[in-house]
Formats: C-alpha cells, structure tokens, sequence
C-alpha cells in the first residue's frame, strides 16, 4: 500500500467539481493539500508549470485539471477542449516527472472508449473503434493523457496511474444551461420550472440515451482508493456499473425537486453516445465499490444547490 500520511499531495483543479471532492476527501488523510489558484498559476504555460512544481514539490499528484463541459460546449468548442487539455496534462505530466513526483494520478473520462463499444465497456476496449463525434476533441486528448502515463512508465519508471471516471455529478456542479453536463442542467432547469409553475421542461435530443452517474464525493474516495494500492500502466475504469435513461434521470430529479410538469424532447439537439456504461470489475477487484445511491447522491446535490442560489441571492 502506498500511503498519503505526511505527504505533500498537489490537487491540480482544485477548484472543480472532481477536485474540490479530491480536496474534501484527502481532509482524512493525515497529508498536506497543496493548490494553486488560476490566476497564480496557468496550467497551459509549460514554464509556469515546471517553475511552480519545481519550487512546490510534491509528493503526489492528483490530475483533476481540465477544460471541461457538456455535449454543446464540446462540440462548439473543439480547439479549447483538444488545446487545452492537452498542454494541461502535458505540462503537469512532465513537470512531475522531473520534478521527481512519486505517485501521479490522471483523471479521464469514459468518452474515450469507442462510441459503439461493447457494454459495460472494460478498459480493452480502448482504441478498438471511432469515437462519438461530439465530444472526440476530449476524448483525444484524454486518450493521449493515458499514453503520456504509460510512456513515463515505461521510459522512467515513473508511477503515474490513470482513472476513466463515468459522468459526475455532484457538488460543485456548472449548472449552466449551455455549458453543462446533464445531469447540473437537468437539475437547474426543473428546479426553475417548479419555481416559476411551467407545464414542461425541455430535454434536449430523445430522451433515450443511457448514461451511468457517479457522485463526485464517490469519485474521490475512489480515486485516494487507486492511490493508494493500484501502480500499474492499464487504465481503470471508476463508475456505478448501473444506468439511467436521460428521460429516467429526468424523472427522478423531478421526483426529488417536487416538480409535477411534463417534457417535452427537442430531437433537433444531439443525443450523443447512445449508451455508455462502465465495466467495474477492475476497481471492484481491488476492492472498491461506489457507495452512494443515485437518489441520495441527486438528494444531496439539490440541497447543495438550493443553498448556492441562497447564498448569491
Ligand atoms: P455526454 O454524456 O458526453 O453526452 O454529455 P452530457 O452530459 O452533456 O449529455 C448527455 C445526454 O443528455 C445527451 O443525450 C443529451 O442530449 C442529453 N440532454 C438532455 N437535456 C440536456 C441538457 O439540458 N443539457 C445537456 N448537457 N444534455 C442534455
């Protein structure tokens, strides 16, 4: 087992969803968290990068970093989603490297498997066939996120390990109507539509995609979980292994916020991949399982919202 007492453990993205859960999470592990806020530190410039690392020095790093959205905001935004993420795990993978980090891990996505991979998808499936257009530029480059781990590997010896985390949600959330992720929109706009008494509320595409939702919080226990006693080049996926239409997921935020409207569905949207679940075998053979149901998990991430609405109100 590799241990995160007394270390000194970089969150890059601290500020995110996935890494603000990290920050929260390594609160129990007796370590010391180091981060750095973007107007400090721009993690798309090399020098910086290597500079703040190099002065910094941690022991462990949590790659949380990233230019991320849902499906409109990937496929209106390709050269930020392939740009971005690119120099980002490049600069801190490299910077680590030389700055001699120990233990590296680097968050993906399961968008990197193909789109009509064959389900729940196992971590073999990578590379076996054509990416789901919409969000190809993210997928690319957390693909070559997984290399550049890989290569360090092989050419250093270095022990940086990689996640491939299902969709999230959870606190922290961007509930932004155009740049979200479904799960924050869906939440935001019912919320609104009981709030303001409308008939229906609109879906984007049909409805019928299958999706597989994992709390943040989970995410995290997760991740300080593969820290700790997985160092090896494979990939491992972190998900539920269950999964939720988009018109079922619509239906249980209503049930939670309270909301008794209709929906309507805009097929002129993108549906996206038409189904995407996780194999856990890996993660559940060395020995973790997500804890949290979908219910509570979409219980507690309304509250959370309803009290940011409070607080900016
Ligand atoms: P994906 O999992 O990479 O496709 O990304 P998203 O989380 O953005 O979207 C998942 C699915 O939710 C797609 O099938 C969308 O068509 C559907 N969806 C329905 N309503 C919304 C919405 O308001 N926002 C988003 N982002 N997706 C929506």
């Amino acid at each position: 087992e590799f241990s995160l007492e007394g270390k000194r453990i970089w969150v890059a993205g601290h500020r995110g969803m996935a890494g603000s859960a990290i920050v929260r999470r390594l609160a129990r592990e007796g370590c010391e968290v180091l981060t750095a806020d973007r107007a400090a530190l721009d993690l798309r410039r090399q020098d910086a990068v290597e500079a703040w690392v190099a002065d910094r020095r941690p022991d462990v790093a949590f790659v949380a970093a990233a230019t991320v959205g849902g499906i409109l905001a990937n496929s209106t935004r390709p050269a930020d989603f392939l740009y971005d993420n690119l120099v980002i795990e490049t600069n801190i993978i490299h910077a680590a490297h030389r700055a001699g980090v120990a233990k590296l891990v680097f968050l993906g996505s399961s968008c990197i498997y193909p789109r009509l991979a064959a389900q729940p998808m196992n971590e073999d499936e990578l590379l076996t066939g054509p990416l789901e257009p919409t969000n190809q530029w993210y997928a690319i480059a957390k693909i070559a996120g997984i290399k550049l781990c890989q290569a360090y590997r092989r050419q250093h010896g270095c022990d940086f390990v990689s996640a491939m985390p299902t969709n999230l949600y959870g606190i922290g959330d961007n509930f932004d109507l155009q740049g979200g992720h479904v799960a924050a929109a869906l939440l935001a706009k019912i919320h609104r539509a009981k709030v303001e008494g409308l008939e229906s509320v609109e879906i984007w595409g049909t409805g019928s995609p299958l999706r597989e939702f994992l709390y943040a919080d989970d995410l995290a226990d997760g991740l300080v979980h593969l820290a700790k006693h997985y160092s090896d080049e494979q990939h491992v996926n972190i998900g539920t292994g269950s999964e939720v239409s988009i018109r079922g997921l619509a239906e249980l935020i209503a049930d939670i916020v309270g909301y008794r409207g209709g929906f309507r569905y805009d097929a002129g949207k993108p549906d996206g991949a038409p189904r995407k679940l996780l194999d856990v075998g890996r993660m559940t053979a060395l020995g973790w399982t997500a804890p949290t149901p979908l219910r509570e998990g979409f219980a507690s991430t309304y509250r959370w919202y309803l009290d940011s609405l409070g607080a900016g109100a």
